[in-house]
Parts: structure tokens; sequence; C-alpha cells
């Protein structure tokens, strides 16, 4: 196969991996790795939380996949608003999709709008620099917040609120977050789950990090350490060693009782939220009281008669994200996923030639970011042994596309702009002692690449003196792509 032109949508772990696993195939080959945001990464960028940097460094991973010769960002453009998935598919052999899940689901209950009430993205968004989400404000003035969801993106969220500041200066945790977060007054954390300990879905390490903070006393009712013959039996099974470690910590937290000077997480289990309460904002949550029913494995969560009231006046809904439905392809609204077979998007049962999908998008909201590997390579082999079959055509790439993109794009960025950008982070965050101060805002770093902008003018395609190509290729030379490290696959 000679001259492939590939397209990855999206440049979080998913897409980079696609992209390593196409350049490892040895082909003739050009991928272009469009990107909504001016900046790369994804969810390493913006999801992983600031105190967990190791998780982080997968992005040198990604820099030097990003240094190949056959690699183009072409970043600050949206799949869907600038370029349209069928205008792609006329320049490209091959698109893959890496898009994410960027919806959080909903609990459809009363009152989940009432101010105050906040999603995971958002907070998590706004404390990582997100400049769709710098803007939001979370009153951090209140006594008692409430999570609802157990798993590792709530455990984040608590941490993040729970933490003494002091220990997220030395984080890259966005400026306007760390100053909110050092004025905060609340006490208290509820991290609720509709099931049981045993079914929670927090990793130990996380849980144990948590429930270790200095400062903090992190509390479980007894009651819950006692456990169904149902419960008992998955905790027997050779599946559940996570539910096993999960529940020594929980039994561990059995004598805690908060005092005065602590701050308090409290784990509860069995409730439902059916309805946040409030005039002008949340002022209650009101819980119903769950049992489980069905067999090990399977139980799940039917509501009792019990009702009960919490005050709290902060809630963060955390109980999973869903894909985003992409113009042009087939969607599983329920799911939340495009419908595919390995990695092929699938039409009722026929495949889609030329559109493929890897990551979140293709299988949910599930795993770590090692996990994105072999969900990628999967994808890739499907891709590559359907061109085998049938000799491709000429594809045009990105010369072709770039011209309607440029008509309708504020700046395309590539991988050199991002290397500025980045550059102007780690500087600004140097003199703070963070490994970087994020630009939050998306003018912020278009400027850093315009310095000779007209007076008045906007940021935008008029100032750019390149000509497109020349902005766009990667002229770094290129390295060898290291294995990936050891944050990727461990949790
Ligand atoms: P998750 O692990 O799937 O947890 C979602 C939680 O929400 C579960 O407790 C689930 O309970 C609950 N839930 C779902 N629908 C609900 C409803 N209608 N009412 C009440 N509760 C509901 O999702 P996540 O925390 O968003 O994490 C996503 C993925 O990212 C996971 O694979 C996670 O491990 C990963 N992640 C990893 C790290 C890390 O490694 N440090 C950090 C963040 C995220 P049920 O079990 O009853 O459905």
């Amino acid at each position: 196969m000679q001259g492939l032109q590939i397209a990855i949508v999206g440049s979080g772990p998913s897409g980079f991996y696609a992209a390593e696993a196409l350049l490892g195939a040895g082909l003739d080959i050009q991928i272009d790795m469009f990107e909504g945001l001016p900046t790369p990464f994804g969810l390493v960028r913006s999801g992983v939380a600031p105190d967990h940097q190791k998780l982080k460094q997968p992005i040198r991973v990604f820099e030097e996949i990003a240094r190949s010769p056959h690699f183009n960002l072409v970043g600050n453009v949206t799949v869907g608003r600038e370029i349209s998935v069928e205008e792609l598919q006329s320049a490209y052999h091959a698109i893959v999709f890496a898009c994410g899940a960027q919806n959080d689901r909903r609990m459809n209950i009363p009152g989940e709008d009432l101010k105050g009430s906040h999603t995971a993205t958002e907070f998590v968004g706004w404390y990582n620099g997100h400049p769709d989400y710098r803007d939001r404000t979370f009153d951090l003035d209140q006594d008692v917040a409430v999570i609802i969801g157990q798993g590792n993106v709530a455990v984040d969220i608590c941490r993040i609120l729970m933490r003494p500041v002091d220990d997220l200066r030395s984080s890259d945790i966005a400026e306007h977050a760390l100053e909110a977060l050092s004025r905060s007054k609340l006490r208290e954390v509820h991290i609720v789950g509709r099931r049981g300990p045993v079914q929670a879905k927090f990793t130990t390490k996380e849980l144990r990090e948590l429930t270790s903070l200095p400062g903090t006393m992190s509390t479980i009712e007894p009651e819950h350490l006692e456990l169904s013959e149902a419960c008992n039996a998955e905790l027997a099974s050779s599946k559940s060693a996570v539910a096993k470690r999960n529940m020594d910590v929980f039994r561990s937290l059995a004598e805690n009782v908060a005092n005065d000077g602590h701050r308090r997480i409290r784990f509860r289990f069995l409730e439902s939220p059916v309805a946040l309460l409030g005039t002008e904002r949340v002022e209650r949550l009101r819980f119903v009281r769950n049992q489980l029913s069905g067999a090990p494995f399977e139980q799940v969560a039917l509501a009792t008669e019990h009702h009960e009231e919490l005050e709290c006046g902060l809630v963060f809904r955390s109980i999973g994200y869903k894909g985003v439905p992409i113009p042009g392809l087939p969607f599983d609204f329920a799911r939340g996923i495009v419908p595919n077979k390995a990695g092929r998007v699938d039409n009722g049962g026929a495949a889609l030639p030329g559109l493929y999908v890897t990551g979140w998008i293709k299988r949910g909201p599930s795993g770590i970011i090692g996990t994105n590997r072999a969900d990628s390579l999967e994808t890739v082999e499907a891709l590559l042994e359907d061109l085998s079959k049938s000799a491709p055509a000429h594809a045009p790439g990105l010369a072709s596309v770039l011209p309607i993109i440029e008509r309708r794009s504020g700046r395309v960025v590539s991988i050199s702009d991002w290397a500025v950008i980045d550059g102007a982070e780690v500087e600004r965050g140097s003199r703070a002692g963070k490994p970087r101060e994020k630009f939050t805002r998306i003018g912020e770093m278009l400027a850093l690449l315009s310095p000779s902008e007209e007076p008045g003018g906007e940021v935008g395609s008029s100032s750019r003196q390149q000509p497109p190509e020349t902005n766009i290729r990667n002229s770094q030379e290129p390295r060898e792509i290291p294995p990936i490290c050891e944050a990727c696959d461990k949790s």
C-alpha cells in the first residue's frame, strides 16, 4: 500500500495510540490528527487530576509519536464545524474517530439544574484549566458537598476538594482553581453509591490515597460492612480482587469517628438521589434507600419506601460519561457510543467503508489510559486489513481540505505551534514552582503564535505568514518511539 492518507479525529490517548499503531505498521503513510482545541492530549491534559502528575507521563510517549515526519497536528479545528466528515472522506483513505465521551450522564431528577448542582466534567475541566470550563464558579463557601457516584472520577473530585491546598501548589492545577480552593470552607463531603461497598468502582490505590488525606477523617457506617450472601459470593470470586482490597480499606475506616479537628469524607451506600431541593439554589438532597436484588454480579439497586434528606450546598454528579453523536455516523443513544465491530463503524450490520472508532466513543467510558493502547491496535488492525483487500485509490489528504478549513477556521495550530504554547506554559509554571501554568483561554494561546497581529484585527488566518503546508508540517527530526511507560498500564 502506497501513500496512505489517514485522518484521526481527537488527540487524546486513543488517538495517539492509533497513530502509534499506524506508524508502526511500516507503511508509506501520512497521519493528520484533528483536534478542536489548540492543545493536544485530551483527558491526559484536562482530565487526569493535577496531583497525579505521574499519570501524565504518557504525554512523553505521545510527544515522540508527534515527532514523526509522517504526523501532523491539525489543532484548533473542530470536525463537524470547520470541516465535515463528508469533506474528510473525500480527502482520506480512512478516518479514525477517537473523540471520547464528552457528555455527563444525567440523573433525570427534579432540581438537577439548580444552582450549586454541577457535573463532574465541569469541575474537572475547571480545575484542569480547560478553556470551556475556566469561567465556571463553584460556591466553596458551603459546609457540605455531595458527590453522586462511586468511581475514580468521584475520588478525584473529592480529593481535590479535600486535599490541603498547599499540597496542590506545586502541581499544574489552574491558578483560578488554586485561588478558589484556598478560600474553601467545605467541612464535609459525602460520596454516595446506589449499590453497596462491594460494587463500588473505585480502584484500591485511589481509595487508599483518598482515605489517607492529612487533616481529613473518612467514615463509613458499620452496618454497610455486614454483607449479604450474594455480596459475600461476589467477594469470594477470583474476579473480585479489587473489591476485596477495597473492603479491607472500608473495614479499616469502621473505627473512625470524625471530630472537630478534621474535615470529613463520608462513604454512603444503598442510596439514590430522588430530588435536589432548594429555592434559589441547592439546599438539601432527598435520597431513597435501596436494597440489592439479583444473583451475584447481577445485583441491581431497588428503591424501598424509606427516604431521607441531607442538608448540602453543593452537588456533583459523577455517574459516568456518554459519547456525543457525530454528524454523518450512526449512533447508539442508549450506550452513548458509535456502533462498531472491532472498531469498524457498523450501520445495522454493514460496515461503513473507511470509517473507524477507538477509545471511549468505541467501547464506552471505561478503563485507564493504557487500556486505549490495545483498543486502538484492534481498530488499526481492522483498518489495515480492509485497506489491504482493495488497492486504495489516490487520496489528496490535508492539502485538499486545508483551504476549506482556513476559510472557516481562526488559526490552524500545528505541532510546532503547540511546542510554542507548551514552552510558554512551562516557563510560566517554573516561576511559580509548578510543572506548567496552563493558558486557559484560547485567545491567549493563539496570541502567542501571532505576535505581529494587525492592530484591531482578529487572531486568524489573515495574520498567517507561512504557506499552509509549512505551517502544518512538523519540522522536527523523527525519533524512536519509546515503549509505553509503567504509569499508562497501572492505576
Ligand atoms: P465509573 O467508574 O463507571 O463509575 C460510575 C459510578 O456512577 C458508579 O458507582 C455507578 O454505579 C454510578 N452510577 C451510574 N449511574 C448512576 C445513577 N443513575 N445513579 C447513581 N449512581 C450511578 O465512571 P467514572 O468514575 O466516570 O470513571 C470513568 C473511567 O475513568 C473509569 O474506568 C475509571 O476507572 C477511569 N478513571 C481512572 C482514574 C485513575 O486511574 N486514577 C481517574 C479517573 C477516572 P453502578 O456501579 O451502580 O452503575
